[in-house]
């Protein structure tokens, strides 16, 4: 297959962990003989010392003419004096918003050799964690209609969404579960609101042609309890844009690795935006320490979801388990004792294992 991929290093230790995804990719690439083209864009800090701001046309006209984003990580502190829209991180909003991802992928994923750096118990972990946030990006209260009365003493916001934009979401989540273990769960608070009940009557009404899929429903506030009392009874978890803020965030909380989680934006076709979701570590940039994993794992997600190569994505995430079991630790998910690998040495030893 030929592949475009554009590569947003951007600020931090963004470069240092893309370049390490480049060479497990490319290693897929030999092994499996794909031909990757690569085309790196300025997006982030690095595109404000060069041009003033933080995304320019082109740079989005040319992450719109790949087939998908593979994304490191943008700010720093040497602008964030600027002001809010001048900002690094405007970039990420005006990539998502370009492109028109409406869909966020965040798996949580507990490896058995990093246990020990989740918050809850052996008893409660030891069940296995894998499972997967779907949450929707471009709807609900977050982008409703809001105001303040005339006396300044009432505020409001308004949560709204539509059959389609549900529609569109709850098929990601569905096809998804399909190459997991074909379990939905629609996280909503159908109780109350009238758009959750719009949630459960759309998502319903499409379960029937997802047949494998067993799909079943959870008050958000119980959702949020059941995510650190028994993690392991999720594998999908489908739900609109404030719940998925924040149960995404308890989800990624509970494995205890920030370097070791992806993420993918993504809207209908089969374009997508891969990155991990720690920030750009400007403590450690350039030093060759930074965790290269979670945008290992972002490129296996690529593989997986904008270009179907399941067989290559498991090879990755197969990489990464294998070289976990054979003790590669960078210093942040190392214990005492244990060596610890740089950033480079880490992406090696993955991509020898392809
Ligand atoms: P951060 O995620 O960059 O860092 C938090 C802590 O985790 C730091 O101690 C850092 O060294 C460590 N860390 C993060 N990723 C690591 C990795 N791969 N390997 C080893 N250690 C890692 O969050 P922050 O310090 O709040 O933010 C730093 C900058 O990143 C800010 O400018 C912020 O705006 C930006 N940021 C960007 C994104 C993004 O690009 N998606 C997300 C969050 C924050």
């Amino acid at each position: 297959m030929d592949m475009k991929i554009a590569l947003v290093p951007g600020d931090g230790i963004g470069p240092d962990i893309v370049e390490e995804a480049v060479r497990v990719l490319d290693r897929v690439a030999s092994k499996f003989g794909h031909d990757i083209e690569y085309k790196e864009i300025d997006a982030g800090g690095i595109s404000i010392d060069k041009y003033g701001i933080p995304l320019t046309e082109d740079a989005l006209e040319s992450a719109k003419a790949s087939d998908a984003v593979l994304l490191g990580a943008v700010g720093g502190p040497r602008w964030d004096s600027l002001p809010g829209a001048k900002r690094p991180e405007k970039a990420l909003l005006g990539l998502r918003s370009g492109l028109g991802l409406f869909c966020n992928f965040r798996p949580a994923v507990i490896y058995p050799e990093l246990a020990d750096a989740s918050p809850l118990k052996d008893s409660i972990i030891g069940k296995g964690v894998d499972l997967l946030v779907v949450r929707e990006l471009t709807g609900g209260i977050y982008f409703g209609e809001r105001g303040r009365s005339d006396d300044g003493e009432e505020a409001y916001d308004t949560m709204r969404y539509s059959r389609m934009e549900i529609t569109r979401i709850a098929r990601k989540a569905f096809e998804a579960a399909m190459l997991r273990k074909r379990h939905v769960t629609l996280v909503d608070k159908a109780n109350v609101l009238e758009s959750s009940r719009l949630w459960r009557e759309t998502v319903s009404a499409l379960a029937p042609s997802y047949p494998d899929v067993t799909l079943d429903f959870m008050y958000v506030d119980n959702a949020s309890m059941q995510l650190v009392q028994d993690p392991s009874r999720f594998d999908v978890v489908l739900t609109e844009n404030m719940f998925g803020d924040i149960l995404s965030d308890e989800a990624s909380m509970i494995t205890g690795s920030i370097g070791m989680l992806s993420s993918a934006s993504l809207r209908e076709d089969s374009f997508g935006m891969y990155e991990p979701i720690h920030g750009s570590a400007p403590d450690i940039a350039g030093q060759d320490i930074a965790n290269p994993i979670a945008t290992i794992l972002s490129a296996a997600s690529m593989l997986r979801y904008s270009f179907s190569l399941e067989k290559e994505a498991e090879a990755i995430e197969d990489a990464v388990k294998s070289a976990l079991a054979d003790g590669i630790r960078t210093r942040d998910i190392a214990v005492e004792g244990e060596k610890i690998v740089g950033t480079k040495e880490c992406g090696r030893e993955i991509g020898e294992r392809i």
